[in-house]
């Protein structure tokens, strides 16, 4: 998604691919074949590159050390990215900050979560420091012995069991000359732990809310150094308060709207804020903009469909990632701008839904 931004830009994007028909090899012309976790792999790619980005968390800290000690340019730092890879060092951070986050701890003894059950009360979110996505990595647990597992493999994170109204995420971009700025707040919508649509702004928004909220965001950016996308996602509590669930240092799920819905989008942002250049407007282009996720459905061949969604509705676009369908798996994106709320969400959805397969009229 970075490559037609980056061909207009006139900026030469090379990716470390993690198979000859990964996605972005498909469409990106340098895209030698290597493992993100292999340091030789990542240092011979990095050789070539005046600035190193990422479009996953996931990259060891091992090989990030070995970058930064190569010379390599790393936009976000590992000193930042860290705040996204492990969620025990971010709900850390943003506690000092006095970000409000909701009442966690960090256990590795039974003891010590049975004392936070008794303070925050049953059932407790479950976390992996490290390695999740996409609600992997994340589970209720409804008393102490669902936490064995959990304990018996290491630290786990231990959140109160947030009772929110709404998912919300502040999206913006900080380059390393300090330049930031934020688009609107959205409303993010999960089903079954995947992000499936995303509102922007999020519709009925109170105006402090959005601003309390963006602020937040800002001063994360800041303190924390994160250089190009920041995806802050929030619970909004009772449309007054939030509190802050996660941080990507990337371009996001919560963002994707942005490609047709904002005077800059976030992928071409990203490539602005890691280059140092001036970032564009974040400003809206229509009163709303609806994204629905493309999951995969049972259905490989996606033509027919695309053809269908794509002549019922001329206004939409549509993304595709050139990813193989695989059930629940994020292949692709539809966008549509206009002013009535429900007219978007239906459009977008049928969209989404018809070229998923499950639904065929
Ligand atoms: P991932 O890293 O897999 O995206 P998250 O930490 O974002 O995991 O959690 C996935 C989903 O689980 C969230 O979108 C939210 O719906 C729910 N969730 C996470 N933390 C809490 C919490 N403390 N209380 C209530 N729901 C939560």
């Amino acid at each position: 998604m970075c490559a037609g931004p980056a061909a207009e830009l006139g900026v030469t994007l090379a990716v470390l691919a993690e198979s000859p028909d990964a996605a972005a090899a498909q469409v990106v012309r340098s895209a030698p074949v290597g493992d993100h976790a292999d340091i030789a792999a990542v240092l011979d790619f990095a050789a070539g590159c005046d600035v190193v980005t990422f479009d996953h968390e996931h990259v060891p800290s091992e090989v990030l050390a070995a970058l930064v000690a190569a010379g390599a340019a790393l936009q976000p730092t590992p000193a930042a990215l860290v705040f996204a890879q492990d969620k025990v060092a971010m709900r850390t951070r943003l506690t000092q900050l006095g970000i409000p986050c909701p009442r966690w701890v960090a256990a590795t003894e039974m003891d010590e979560a049975l004392a936070f059950g008794e303070l925050v009360g049953w059932p407790l979110m479950a976390k992996a420091p490290r390695g999740g996505y996409d609600g992997k990595g994340v589970e209720i647990a409804f008393g102490p012995e669902e936490l064995t597992p959990w304990l018996e493999r290491g630290l786990v994170l231990l959140e109160e069991l947030v009772d929110f109204r709404r998912e919300l995420a502040v999206l913006l971009a900080h380059s390393p000359s300090g330049q930031a700025a934020a688009w609107p707040v959205v409303e993010t919508v999960q089903t079954d732990g995947i992000c499936t649509q995303v509102i922007a702004p999020a519709p009925g928004i109170d105006p402090d809310l959005a601003a309390r909220a963006t602020e937040a965001g800002l001063r994360i950016a800041g303190e924390l150094g994160v250089t190009g996308v920041l995806a802050v996602e929030m619970f909004d509590l009772d449309g007054e308060r939030f509190v802050v669930n996660e941080l990507a240092m990337r371009p996001h799920n919560s963002g994707h709207w942005s490609m047709d819905g904002a005077i800059t989008g976030q992928f071409e942002q990203h490539l602005r804020a890691v280059l140092d250049l001036p970032l564009g407007s974040p400003l809206p282009r229509a009163p709303v903009t609806v994204m629905a996720n493309i999951l995969g459905g049972d259905e490989p061949e996606l033509y027919s469909a695309y053809r269908h969604v794509l002549a019922r509705d001329p206004e939409l676009k549509v993304h595709l990632y050139g990813k193989q369908v695989r059930p629940g798996r994020k292949i692709g994106h539809v966008n549509v701008s206009g002013t009535d709320l429900a007219d978007l969400i239906e459009r977008a959805q049928h969209a989404a839904d018809y070229i998923q397969g499950v639904i065929r009229e």
